[in-house]
């Protein structure tokens, strides 16, 4: 069977040429006899790949010298109570920023530790915009900000970086991790779940500030206190292997395609595509305001959810997979993730104008 277009919020799309690299080196990893599924977390040729990839991550995003880069597990939800646990630690408070449902779910979790509030929230019309946010909004003795930067269900993404002062930035960029460049020097923490944009699902990466480890509540799990990982520099246990593995691959991937600016140019030329059509169709329509929509995840309606389920059906059947949108919004939903060839969403424009053609 051919390769279908993927267009899946997460897991998703991953570079052919990185699965192709993957499968080459699946029975024998250059010429050490066995599979790195295989292989001791111990061993010299594990370390040089997990250093390989911490290295990509500090080059790409130009990580300034005072960061550590963590490779964890458990998904960004375990981060959601990670962060609490390590940063809510002097006076007790912080203050979320809540854009869609992901930002909720870690606001939900660290009110079990403390006092937890809400500085802006963009609920009130279903998650459709950005709120807007200003020093005066945080608490100013919070120990944190926390906010979720692309959001990947509703489909819009901050294009400013809150100003909170002195007040630690804590950032969820699972769904735009490695899609752009970005200044990590602005932020306390930044971290993402892998399974959108940097690897098969498994892996956590953390670029966490040195000066605020060290601190987390005595009763926090050893393996979340993101000290502990960073002084056993992400091998305190046995780690996600192959998936760190994969991500190296995605990382040279992303390098090797001109780094990080070159990505954005790519992402934001899928991105016009689909959204010159939406703009302009009869049929369909994108769901959020459009100063903060995403470059990463398009949600779209037609308005009629018995023409959405005909159009999900086709465009599955003709090899567009994984676009019906999360059941919380309906419709339709198309992740454009770095994986994503141009081809791909042209491709998909023209199926759309098809449809819309033949059904009006
Ligand atoms: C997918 C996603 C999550 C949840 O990730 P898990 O690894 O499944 O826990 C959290 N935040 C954002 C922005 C996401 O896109």
């Amino acid at each position: 069977m051919a390769r279908v277009y993927n267009f899946s919020a997460g897991p998703s799309a991953l570079p052919e040429s990185v699965l192709r690299q993957a499968a080459d080196e699946m029975l024998d990893y250059q010429g050490c006899g066995h599979s790195v599924m295989e292989m001791s977390h111990r061993s010299k040729v594990f370390q040089s790949i997990i250093d390989g990839a911490r290295d990509l991550v500090k080059e790409l995003y130009n990580v300034p010298d005072n960061y550590k880069i963590l490779f964890v597990q458990g998904g960004a939800s375990t981060q959601f109570a990670a962060i609490p646990l390590n940063f809510l630690n002097k006076s007790g408070k912080a203050d979320y920023i809540i854009s869609g449902r992901w930002a909720k779910m870690a606001y939900k979790e660290a009110q079990k530790y403390g006092d937890v509030q809400i500085a802006a929230s963009s609920e009130d019309k279903m998650f459709s915009y950005i709120p807007e946010t200003t020093r005066e909004s945080f608490r100013p003795d919070a120990d944190y900000v926390y906010y979720c930067m692309n959001n990947t269900i509703y489909g819009t993404t901050f294009k400013y970086i809150p100003d909170t002062g002195d007040i630690p930035l804590v950032c969820d960029v699972s769904s735009c991790f490695f899609s752009e460049p970005l200044d990590i020097s602005k932020f306390a923490v930044v971290y993402g779940g892998a399974q959108k944009n940097v690897a098969p699902a498994g892996l956590v990466i953390v670029i966490v500030r040195e000066d605020l480890l060290g601190n987390a509540r005595d009763y926090t799990p050893t393996m979340l206190d993101y000290k502990v990982q960073a002084d056993a520099d992400s091998l305190y246990n046995t780690p996600p292997c192959f998936t760190i593995y994969m991500c190296k691959l995605v990382l040279e991937w992303i390098k090797s395609f001109g780094g990080l600016e070159e990505m954005k140019a790519h992402n934001l030329k899928k991105a016009n595509i689909l959204y010159d059509y939406l703009d302009n169709s009869k049929m369909f329509k994108g769901t959020v305001v459009k100063e903060d929509r995403s470059l990463m995840n398009i949600p779209f309606v037609t308005g009629d959810a018995d023409l959405d389920a005909k159009f999900i059906k086709e465009a599955s059947d003709a090899g567009f997979i994984n676009i019906k949108g999360h059941k919380t919004v309906g419709g339709m939903r198309a992740s454009t993730y770095n994986a994503m060839p141009i081809e791909g969403v042209e491709a998909l424009v023209e199926f759309m104008k098809k449809f819309e053609e033949a059904n009006s």
